[in-house]
């Protein structure tokens, strides 16, 4: 068997082609603000497509850069006169700071009204009560790209593997939030490979180089690969894989996500899509269907 392939670069251009249609209908323009703190080349990566996707999408970008020495307070006051900021209505903090820098302390500096990134407590906490709320970016894109499979969730086997606060906590309370029968994952659970193989959307989240393998598949299932992994290739120069063996994968799945051009596109469009809704509610307008 081949694998369908799940191509999350088409997916994301096409939610992030309704998500322009839908800014170009609100009464004003949304703004996001981007937080980068050092200059960890992978995040400079990121915030630079960020930046480009927002302006593409019609928004204003604010993006503010302060030096890996910046302070502990440095960096919260920057975070809490965002948050004060009328005209700012999302704000993302690039993460990981900097060593040194508590992450928890910035982000509880954060208006969980304009918290995109689904990091605050508060949107966590609603997410956990299953109220409304602004969802973590790249779970949201999980989520999106099985759905693109399985219109309806409901009653699937979904596996993630991974519980990070980041990806793995909140992509599981948001497959089960579809009704999906979920597993969690992680570096204690006996016979991973096993429960892979009862999955019928496996999700991993681990940040391990093609580690799942093609008999940790039932014939026919859907793979999510979150991992971005870069290794090297032997020959001076590195490329980017999943945590999963694509190239055996493919053989035995139903359908796959290829790393890159799978979650990775998915996780920006869902930061657009809330940076939508943030100002939507923020302003009391009506959110538009995204
Ligand atoms: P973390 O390192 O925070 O979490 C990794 C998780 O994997 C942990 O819960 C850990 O378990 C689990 N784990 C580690 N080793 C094993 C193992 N041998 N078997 C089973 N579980 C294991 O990573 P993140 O969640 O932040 O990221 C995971 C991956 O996703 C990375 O490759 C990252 O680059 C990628 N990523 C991709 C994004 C995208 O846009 N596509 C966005 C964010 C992340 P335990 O808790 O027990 O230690």
């Amino acid at each position: 068997m081949t694998a369908a392939l799940i191509d999350g670069k088409a997916i994301a251009a096409s939610l992030r082609a309704d998500i322009a249609a839908a800014v170009a209908r609100l009464p004003d323009t949304p703004t996001l603000a981007v937080v980068l703190v050092g200059d960890n080349p992978a995040s400079q990566v990121y915030v630079r497509s960020k930046v480009k996707q927002t302006e593409e999408a019609g928004m204003i970008s604010k993006e503010l850069r302060l030096p890996a020495t910046a302070t502990q307070a440095e960096v919260e006051a920057v975070v809490q006169e965002l948050s004060a900021d009328p005209a700012v209505d999302g704000i993302l903090v690039q993460l990981p700071l900097p060593a040194g820098l508590d992450e928890a302390a910035v982000l509880s500096r954060l208006d969980p009204a304009k918290d995109v990134d689904g990091l605050t407590e508060i949107s966590a906490g609603r997410l956990v009560l299953g109220k409304p709320g602004l969802r973590p970016c790249t779970p949201e894109g999980c989520v999106i790209l099985a759905k693109s499979v399985h219109p309806d969730l409901a009653g699937a086997h979904v596996v993630v593997i991974g519980r990070s606060i980041l990806v793995g906590k909140p992509a599981a309370l948001l497959f089960l939030e579809q009704n999906a029968t979920v597993s969690m994952a992680h570096s204690r659970t006996k016979d991973l490979p096993a429960l892979c193989r009862s999955a019928d959307i496996l999700v991993p989240a681990v940040g391990r180089p093609l580690m799942v393998k093609a008999d940790w598949v039932r014939p026919g299932a859907t793979v999510i690969d979150v991992g971005i992994n870069r290794i090297d290739q032997g020959d001076g120069k590195s490329r980017l894989v999943g945590d999963v063996d694509f190239e055996a994968v493919k053989e035995v799945a139903g359908a796959i996500t290829p790393v890159p051009g799978g979650v990775g596109p998915m996780t920006i469009a869902c930061l657009l899509r809330n940076t939508v809704i943030a100002a939507c509610r923020r302003r009391g307008w009506a959110p538009p269907a995204l």
